[in-house]
């Protein structure tokens, strides 16, 4: 026996390591639906420039390759004075309410809305603080799919916990269903949405112009 305990000590790490296949979506159709990520962020907070520019899109990419949208989210802490409400627990609790509605397109029981999640991808503008990364697990979307990465944040100031998502997942092993992680889609795009609200005289994303501190919509811009 005393050898076999160390071994079984290992097995946790030798389990989180377990290897999905090659992602079978192309790169296209994931910038696409980064893209309807992005626009979330104007849809639901009605300006170019929002400050907690994270934006979230829940798809289903298992009926065809190309993929459907199920719902949408953006980070409302601020409006909603609720801390949990980043852009990816919004679109959870978007998805689930559409699903469970009564009178909606899903009518699903709660066990449906819950292993509805196994068939979905969310598609973030930022790579998945720790408390995101860990609902991603347990809700066990099928795939995860982020722009802007944690170091990215942070290196422009903002203030994140300084654990990366890969090593939420890497420790998520014992949770039922595997998730597939694509990380930097589209971030050459997104990382211009965090860039001014933590660095002094940082570029302002397009349709947007500095004063004082803020980004704010420049004149002759139409209001969204
Ligand atoms: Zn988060």
């Amino acid at each position: 026996m005393k050898h076999i305990l160390p071994l079984l000590s290992l097995l946790p790490s030798l389990v989180l390591t377990t290897q999905l296949p090659p992602d079978p979506i192309s790169p296209q159709i994931r910038s696409r639906w980064m893209r309807t990520a992005i626009d979330a962020l104007s849809l639901l907070k009605s300006t170019p420039c929002p400050f907690d520019a994270f934006g979230a899109a829940i798809v289903n990419h298992t009926t065809s390759p190309e993929g459907t949208l199920i719902c949408i989210g953006a980070n409302s802490l601020r409006s909603d004075g609720n801390p949990t409400l980043h852009g990816e627990i919004a679109a959870i609790n978007n998805c689930s309410a559409l699903f469970t509605d009564a009178g909606g397109e899903y009518r699903l029981s709660m066990r449906e809305a819950l292993d509805a999640y196994a068939a979905l991808s969310i598609y973030t503008t930022a790579e998945a603080c720790p408390m995101c990364s860990a609902a991603i697990r347990q809700a066990g979307f099928a795939e995860y799919v982020y722009a802007t990465s944690t170091k990215t944040l942070i290196e422009l100031g903002w203030p994140q916990i300084d654990i990366d998502s890969a090593e939420v997942f890497r420790r998520s092993g014992r949770l039922a269903r595997e998730t597939r992680f694509v990380g930097g889609v589209l971030a050459e795009e997104t990382d211009g949405l965090f860039k001014w609200q933590f660095q002094e005289g940082g570029e302002c994303p397009a349709g947007c112009e500095r004063v004082g501190r803020e980004c704010l919509v420049s004149q002759g811009h139409d209001e969204l």
